[in-house]
């Protein structure tokens, strides 16, 4: 029987069975079609609220995959999308009709201790790393979830416990091996492929699929100071407060996390506190364990604390403290912004809109930045953003699809409130599904954004990476021209 597969230029494309079956034969991982009996779960990733359904779903075991996968694409003209770890919040991993090029079953690791360095192949997520560095005392500069891809997180930016010394996760790469549009396999590093590299350290999935990563060590842990102290909600404007002046002098070894939300039946949470409103302060401090301890000491001695779990642990295991209220298959929607500093008039904004949270589940965060992030020259990546103290996220997270409309609706209203504190940048990893054009300049500025608009020009004339925060969308029709003309 005929299969249809969706073009990618929106059309149909109709292709005979003895074409798949001859690309089948080639490749080594499973090919799926809608009828395969894993097809559902495969599909699926990880926010709920995304349900789209590829006409072919190729899982690659290795490059070779890769490259046979994007080829068959392009013969064929073929929408393609990429899946790593299946985490963005936009669901860009998962296209409607096409093909999605699932790289999840690639999970190779491989430590280099001498050379302080770990390549990691792009279906690992960020435990499957951690897991293997620190069996060394090393860690990579990754992020706070264990379960997000390492993919996605690190060609779109990346920041974590070891951004506040290290720089983005994207600045502490030392090369990557890429499949570019045409299947070409290239290494990008600063000394080969310069212009690839630098926009693939936060151009996102636009110029090529990463098939590994190859990444700077740090000495961290294995044991490390860290935990959360949280607090009830009336308490609320003296914690931010204290927390901004907390985060802002603390040094780069200690990183903190403020968030707003109901409290989750967790614990580590005494029962009666279990759904009112609370504060909470997530920290890490990943050197001396003793200096931690003085570091950390006025934050657990502040107010009236409802819980206290800051204790030495391992490295590891902090790096998996908030992944349970981050589980696989609920509805998720996020606005968020870069801002300079903790206004004080955001805290009172930030304070008023936890208290109108419409889902127990959902969250309003500052992840603390700076450090080693504003060292860099701006244009060291396309990032950027190097101003950028916190990230505050408005993160909706909620169960049934009756209830989208209201959930949207508070992240939304959140992010317009808390407009005005912004240095007007964003993540571009944290851009919802339809913010695309501004908010993609937003997140790099006009001037990068031309640039990597002209180096997509050059690496994927064709955009057979359109399923993405494309950047030829962001740049608009009118720079578009201007780029296709030079
Ligand atoms: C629970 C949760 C926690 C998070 N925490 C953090 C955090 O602490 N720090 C942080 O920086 N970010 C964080 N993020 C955001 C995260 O960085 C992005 O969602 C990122 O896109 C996830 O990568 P992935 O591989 O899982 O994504 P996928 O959904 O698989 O892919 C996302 C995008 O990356 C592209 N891509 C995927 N694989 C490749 C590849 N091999 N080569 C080129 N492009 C590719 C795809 O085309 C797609 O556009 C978090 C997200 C979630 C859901």
């Amino acid at each position: 029987m005929t299969i249809e597969l969706r073009a990618a230029d929106g059309g149909v494309v109709q292709v005979a069975p003895e074409i798949v079956q001859a690309f089948k034969a080639g490749f080594r991982g499973p090919v799926l079609t809608p009828d395969a009996p894993e097809y559902e779960e495969t599909r699926k990733i990880w926010n709920a609220m995304i349900d789209r359904r590829p006409g072919l779903i190729v899982r690659c075991t290795g490059t070779q995959d890769v490259v046979n996968a994007l080829r068959f694409a392009r013969q064929h003209r073929f929408l393609v999308s990429v899946r790593g770890g299946g985490h963005n919040i936009s669901g860009l991993a998962v296209c409607d009709g096409g093909v999605m090029i699932d790289l999840s079953p690639m999970k190779g690791v491989w430590v280099d201790p001498k050379a302080r360095t770990a390549r990691a192949q792009a279906g690992c997520t960020l435990g499957d790393v951690d897991r293997e560095t620190q069996l060394h005392g090393m860690a990579a500069v990754l992020g706070f979830v264990s379960a997000t891809g390492i993919a996605g997180l690190t060609t779109g930016g990346g920041f974590g416990y070891l951004t506040r010394q290290y720089g983005w996760t994207c600045d502490n790469l030392v090369s990557m091996e890429v499949v570019t549009a045409e299947g070409k396999v290239l290494r990008a590093a600063t000394d080969e492929h310069p212009d690839l590299f630098w926009a693939l350290r936060g151009g996102s999935g636009n110029f090529g699929i990463v098939t590994s990563f190859e990444y700077k060590l740090y000495d961290v842990g294995p044991e490390i100071l860290g935990g959360a102290v949280a607090w009830r909600a009336e308490d609320a404007k003296e914690v931010l407060e204290f927390y901004r002046e907390f985060s802002a002098q603390a040094p780069r070894e200690t990183t903190s996390v403020a968030v707003l939300r109901k409290a989750p039946p967790a614990p580590w949470l005494p029962k009666e506190m279990h759904g009112q409103p609370i504060v909470a302060i997530f920290v890490c401090h990943t050197g001396r364990i003793e200096e931690g301890e003085k570091i950390v000491a006025p934050l657990r001695a502040f107010g009236r604390p409802v819980a206290d779990i800051i204790t030495r642990r391992p490295y590891t295991q902090m790096q998996t403290l908030l992944d349970v209220a981050n589980p696989k298959g609920r509805r998720y929607y996020w606005k968020a912004h870069y801002l300079a500093r903790i206004d004080p008039k955001v805290i009172d904004v930030a304070i008023e809109r936890a208290s109108h949270l419409p889902s127990p589940h959902s969250v309003l965060v500052f992840f603390q930045l700076q450090g080693a992030l504003g060292e860099l020259p701006t244009d060291h990546s396309p990032m950027g953003n190097r101003d950028a103290a916190y990230v505050l996220n408005a993160a909706s997270s909620w169960e049934s699809a009756m209830d989208d409309a209201e959930n949207v609706h508070w992240a939304r209203e959140t992010f317009e409130a808390t407009r005005p504190f912004s240095t007007g940048g964003t993540y571009v990893n944290f851009l919802t599904e339809e913010e695309g054009g501004e908010r993609i300049e937003a997140a790099y500025g006009k001037k990068t954004l031309g640039t990597l608009a002209a180096l997509k020009m050059k690496y994927d004339p064709e955009n057979m990476f359109r399923h993405t925060k494309n950047v030829l969308a962001g740049a608009g029709k009118t720079l578009q021209r201007e780029v296709v003309n030079t």
